[in-house]
């Protein structure tokens, strides 16, 4: 085996958090996966494979400590009450048994839950509407509420101790809890010692951290997470120059270790489409000349050459990591290893995030295997040996075809693969030259990458393959990925039938853009897909001088990339360059010289003039090929074992998707699936009637 390059040794360095000691400065911070106190064995097998893989400590989500304050739809873990440790526990020895820490971040988020389950009244520093858009207010919390708040901590804190944990957090971050609500002037006009002055807003904090020490800090390290700048400027809350520098000076000694980032999440998980590795530097970056204490901190990093600078510089002494450790898990090993080319980067499109909005299992686009560790035995490094020499013939290099190529010669099968054009990546290729786009390339290098590594694994590239051509091959597999178009005619979700569109008319799609194609005057962009397609082809196009309005039946604009934590970005790009947004309205017509666009409401219309319409509706899938094979092989002639399509091909969809699509055919070529639920299931334990 090869062993690390010298270069990196300071990675792998033990550092002390109080009590408790980390192998190495692999840090998994807390991060919710959509798994959490629903689907327990799901997360604790989850966070131990990122033990396994090397990193020094694996922290919970975000975690309920009292039926006060829960997010109910949303799956976090929990901690009300001892029935809750067992859960936690089975995590804790996960990670325990690869020699990691096991962290947790008790959390009460007082007006940012509106406990719509336990119905109890949210609390908060001050009377205000929870943060959520419902009819429901927090009332200010008296004394007694505050003795109480400090007792739910103390409370979680021992739980979290019997749970085994090493490390236990003190959470004041993402605008999320109410120690940082607390902390925030637009939230706190309390006029009492909590609330004034940094000092009296702060003293709750410092009473939980003495708190938390008091009760588990003989054998547990004790965090404290903060977010030092809250992107608000100083009158909006705490800023890295300003009281975020001013707290950490008056706390600097009192945790064991400080987990610094930027709020809202949205900041502190920013996508590769709006900002670079290392973005929060200039942010955390003095913390450690304030405090003797480890500091942990993230950016996305994905370079050990950057990790290392980091440490070396003085700016962190951990190198914390949520999205890189989900898309690849096995990051710190593959370094320790001396095999950096094997790493599976993050492409910073926050997928994964999508789970927490939208209450389901985490995904993630480079790792298949996220979320599906326990219900199907998926690990990101190990797969079952194929069952059989078979060979098989995968026609198309997008991400579905590539990441199948790559599983099926990780199992020892003889794959070739073809594609059309002269490079891999499918969609993936071209969309990565769209702005902000080009980390997305990665889910491309990192297979090329591997399967240029497999001497069973042939790549043919511009080659496009006919059903004729495909048969001579006589591979015992055929699978076809040949991916989607966008539809030019505009049917989708808001027209089941063509637009109608009259004789002159200037249609071109996304494709079609991408392939280089512009419209000649005015355009109008319709977006009925509410992803990032038409938002890019609007950025795109503005930002090289077209007049560009942008229609959509939704309220906003890229409506789904709300889930992503980018719609507020995107529409300020947008706006701020001058795209002209017409929402709430359907693309009824289209004419040489003009567009009608239909209220979704009312109905009435308003002309818009333009030269040329690009809908953004929906993509079809490229399945002509598919077909032919089908009818071709119908009487059983030349009729290989399996043809099966996957991917876009199959059903366009995200680009996680399709690899995860790839990487499923690729499990299951030749091994026994149950029909029904081919996945384990957690089921509520039935109580007691
Ligand atoms: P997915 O997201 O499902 O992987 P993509 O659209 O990204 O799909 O990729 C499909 C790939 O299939 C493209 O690279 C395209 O060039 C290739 N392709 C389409 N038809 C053929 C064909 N007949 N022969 C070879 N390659 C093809
Ligand atoms: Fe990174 Fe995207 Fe995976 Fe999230 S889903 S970890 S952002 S690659």
């Amino acid at each position: 085996m090869m062993t690390r390059d010298p270069r990196y040794d300071v990675l792998f360095e033990p550092v002390r958090i109080g009590p408790v000691t980390a192998p190495n400065r692999f840090y998994q911070v807390p991060h919710c996966n959509g798994m959490g106190h629903q689907y327990p064995s799901s997360m604790a097998e989850m966070r131990g494979v990122k033990a396994e893989g090397g990193w020094g400590v694996v922290n919970t989500e975000e975690c309920e400590i009292h039926h006060s304050s829960e997010r109910s739809g949303g799956i976090e873990s929990r901690l009300w009450s001892d029935a809750d440790i067992p859960a936690l526990a089975r995590m804790v020895d996960k990670i325990h048994a690869h020699g990691a820490l096991a962290g947790i971040e008790p959390a009460h988020m007082g007006m940012g839950s509106s406990n719509n389950y336990s119905r109890e009244i949210p609390m908060g520093p001050s009377a205000r509407p929870v943060d959520v858009m419902e009819p429901v207010h927090a009332r200010a919390m008296d004394k007694a509420d505050i003795r109480a708040l400090r007792r739910m901590h103390v409370d979680a804190a021992r739980r979290a101790q019997q749970a085994g944990f090493d490390i236990v957090y003190v959470y004041a971050g993402h605008d999320m809890t109410t120690l940082m609500h607390f902390l925030s002037p637009a939230r706190n006009d309390r006029g009492d010692e909590y609330g004034g002055s940094l000092e009296n807003r702060a003293r709750l904090l410092r009473e939980v951290l003495e708190d938390t020490k008091e009760a588990v800090g003989d054998t547990c390290g004790i965090a404290i997470r903060l977010a030092v700048d809250e992107m608000q400027g100083a009158a909006g809350g705490l800023t890295a120059d300003g009281e975020g520098r001013d707290l950490v000076e008056m706390l600097a000694e009192l945790p064991d270790l400080w987990d610094v980032n930027i709020s809202g999440w949205e900041h502190d998980s920013a996508t590769s489409r709006f900002s670079e590795e290392g973005y929060q530097e200039d942010y955390i970056g003095f913390v450690k000349s304030v405090t003797s204490k480890p500091v942990v901190g993230v950016g996305r990093y994905t370079s050990p050459d950057r990790m290392v600078s980091l440490v070396r510089k003085g700016v962190l002494d951990f190198i914390g990591a949520a999205r890189p450790s989900i898309a690849d898990p096995f990051l710190p090993r593959k370094i320790e290893e001396g095999r950096v080319e094997d790493i599976r980067e993050c492409i910073g499109c926050n997928i994964c995030v999508t789970a927490d909005f939208l209450h389901y299992p985490m995904r993630c686009t480079q790792n298949p295997t996220m979320g599906e560790e326990w219900r199907k035995g998926w690990h990101p490094e190990r797969i079952a040996p194929a069952r059989n020499a078979d060979s098989v013939l995968i026609v198309g290099a997008g991400p579905a075809g590539l990441e199948a190529a790559r599983a099926l010669g990780q199992r020892g099968h003889d794959v070739t693969l073809a594609d059309a054009s002269s490079a891999v990546g499918g969609r993936v290729a071209i969309e990565a030259r769209l702005p902000g786009l080009a980390a997305w390339k990665r889910v491309a290098d990192y297979r090329d990458y591997q399967i240029s590594q497999m001497a069973n694994v042939n790549l043919y590239l511009e080659s496009r393959l006919s059903a004729d051509q495909i048969l001579e091959v006589e591979a015992d597999h055929v699978v076809v990925a040949t991916g989607a178009r966008w539809a030019a005619d505009g049917k989708g979700r808001s027209n089941g039938h063509a637009i109608p569109a009259d004789v002159g008319a200037r249609i071109l799609t996304p494709d079609d853009i991408c392939a280089g194609q512009r419209p000649e005057g005015p355009v109008v962009i319709f977006d009925d897909d509410y992803y990032y397609m038409a938002g890019l082809m609007a950025e795109l196009l503005r930002g090289e001088g077209a007049e560009v309005t942008y229609v959509t039946p939704a309220a906003d604009v890229s409506h789904w990339t709300h889930n992503t934590m980018e719609q507020g970005r995107i529409q300020a790009r947008l706006m701020r360059m001058g795209v002209r947004i017409v929402p709430l309205h359907n693309l009824t017509r289209i004419a040489p010289d003009h567009v009608d666009l239909s209220c979704v409401y009312t109905d009435s219309v308003q002309r818009v003039a333009c030269d040329t319409v690009i809908p953004v509706t929906m993509r079809a899938p490229v399945d002509d090929l598919f077909h032919a094979l089908q009818a071709k092989t119908e009487d059983g002639q030349n009729r290989p074992k399996t043809i099966t399509r996957i991917g876009d091909c199959l059903a366009p969809g995200t680009i996680a998707a399709a690899v995860y699509g790839g990487h499923r055919y690729a499990r299951e070529l030749n091994e026994p699936v149950p029909e029904n639920e081919p996945f384990r299931r957690e089921l509520p334990a039935l109580a007691a009637d």
